[in-house]
């Protein structure tokens, strides 16, 4: 059986829909598959009765929180997604994402770029509005060659585009997860670039509020830090997840289901489902 739990459809930031996304993770041999947007479940009414017979679909989400200054976010998978705990969870952080918009534009105005709220809320359509979306409007004004250079001189982290605060608390997010019956994984630990030292306060915390897993797989990644983190999850008594964090097909370092089995040591989070 692959598993693959963090992938994102055009519901967020990806560029298949979730039909689409359905159909090109059964092509890439995943058997079990999530669909994590960021801080949307709208991806699971648009899947059409007839594509999830051949799949089965774990219900997921990404959602975004801050803790000690860090941008963090935390997948909750096998989520009821009918639960009125997490909906209003869900209703708050897309007011969260339209302030925050309104803040990246104000200073991306400050730097001389004009329209950028107007154009990034068009290019997202229904979506919430993130920073693949401003990425896109820097891109297509000329202002950055591609998503990663838009990333790389404005909006990455430490860059003015960089908006951290406004999200829900790393406990609350992970209220709503518990909330929902659902499992509270760590997303992609390797990515938040922090120490051991730190990390282990990170993951302290996650499992005081609730937290039941983390990523050990995410994507393509090094070996040793596949290790490390293996380790982490068996020093803080956490499950293992793994996932691809599929969002667009030329992204070929994170294709569905393209990445190293969890170390067989470690419990899977599915074990508990
Ligand atoms: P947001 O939800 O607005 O904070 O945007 C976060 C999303 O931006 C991530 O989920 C990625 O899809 C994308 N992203 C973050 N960093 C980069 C980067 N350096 N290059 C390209 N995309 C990125
Ligand atoms: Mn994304
Ligand atoms: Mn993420
Ligand atoms: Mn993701």
């Amino acid at each position: 059986m692959i598993y693959d739990l963090h992938t994102h459809s055009t519901a967020s930031d990806g560029s298949l829909t979730a039909d689409e996304l359905l159909a090109f993770a059964l092509g890439h041999g995943v058997d079990a598959l999530a669909i994590t947007d960021h801080d949307t479940l709208d991806a699971y009414a648009a899947i059409s009765a007839c594509r999830s017979i051949a799949l089965q679909v774990v219900p997921g989400i990404e959602l975004s929180t801050t803790w000690n200054g860090h941008g963090i976010h935390v997948v909750g998978l096998n989520i009821n997604i009918k639960n009125d705990t997490l909906l209003g969870g869900i209703a708050q952080q897309k007011s969260a994402r339209e302030r925050r918009a309104r803040k990246i534009a104000e200073r991306l105005q400050r730097l001389g770029v004009d329209d950028a709220f107007d154009s990034a809320r068009a290019i997202a359509g229904d979506a919430p509005i993130g920073r693949p979306h401003f990425a896109q409007h820097l891109v297509s004004v000329g202002l950055a060659k591609d998503t990663r250079a838009a990333f790389k001189k404005f909006l990455g982290a430490g860059k003015p585009g960089d908006v951290r605060d406004g999200w829900a608390s790393l406990p609350e997010v992970i209220h709503w997860i518990r909330a929902a019956n659902g499992t509270a994984v760590l997303a992609h630990p390797a990515k938040y670039r922090m120490t051991n030292t730190k990390l282990g306060l990170l993951l302290k915390d996650f499992k005081a509020a609730g937290g039941r897993a983390m990523e050990v797989v995410s994507g393509h990644q090094a070996p040793n830090i596949t290790a490390n983190l293996a380790q982490l999850a068996q020093d803080f008594g956490l499950a293992a997840s793994c996932g691809s964090d599929f969002h667009d097909r030329s992204q070929t370092w994170s294709l569905p289901g393209r990445f190293t089995p969890l170390p067989s040591r470690l419990t899977p989070v599915w074990k508990q489902w």
